[in-house]
């Protein structure tokens, strides 16, 4: 390789992150060499360690580092909510808005006839065993409001009907909207207005 080789492999590697292209990702490695003790380093480590240690909750679909994520393994998320989101971008959101209390449990995506994506693939029959095993007594629909996330969530309402109270996240979630781009107000607003399905 050629003195900047690494370097420019590393540049390759980072215009592949979102939101970041070639040009941004020339002007982070740059950034990052000349704060190689205070940055780069620390981040090289972490990124270590992550890479080592991440992976999904084998309850809720959440991405920790142990087998059983923080919020499933906390008695005080056992309120009987069960916040059902598709994305752990969008339990994230939900987590940082701060406003529910509950457990989540993450679908992995949407149910996609073109894309050969059924229950099984999306952590729904999880989700059906969790409604006994964890005496939930609420299942929120935090799904995002595009025409996949809605027919997975009449899936699954259909799926769960009679045997728990069954709500979704009021309007304030955009059409098309995805959680992770709404803030934290309108997020709060969307679970405290949420409807009956
Ligand atoms: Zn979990």
């Amino acid at each position: 390789m050629s003195s900047t080789g690494e370097i420019e492999a590393l540049i390759d590697l980072m215009a592949k992150l979102p939101g970041l292209g070639p040009r941004s990702a020339r002007r982070a490695v740059l950034h990052l060499i000349r704060k190689r003790a205070l940055l780069l380093t620390p981040l090289a480590d972490a990124m270590q360690t992550v890479a080592a240690t991440a992976r999904e909750c084998l309850n809720c679909g959440n991405v920790g580092t142990g087998d059983i994520c923080d919020i499933c393994n906390s008695e005080k998320r056992a309120t009987g909510e069960l916040c059902v989101v598709e994305d752990v971008a969008d339990l994230w959101a939900m987590e940082r808005a701060g406003v529910f209390k509950g457990r989540y449990h993450v679908l992995g995506g949407t149910l996609s006839a073109l894309d050969s994506v059924g229950p099984e693939e999306l952590r729904i029959p999880r989700l059906i065993d969790r409604i006994a095993s964890e005496q939930i007594s609420e299942v929120i629909l935090a799904l995002n409001a595009t025409v996949e996330g809605q027919t997975t969530a009449h899936y699954i309402a259909d799926q769960l009907e009679g045997q728990v109270r069954l709500t979704s996240l009021a309007q304030g979630v955009p059409i098309g909207g995805e959680l992770d781009y709404l803030d934290d107000g309108t997020i709060s607003a969307a679970l405290r207005a949420r409807k009956e399905l």
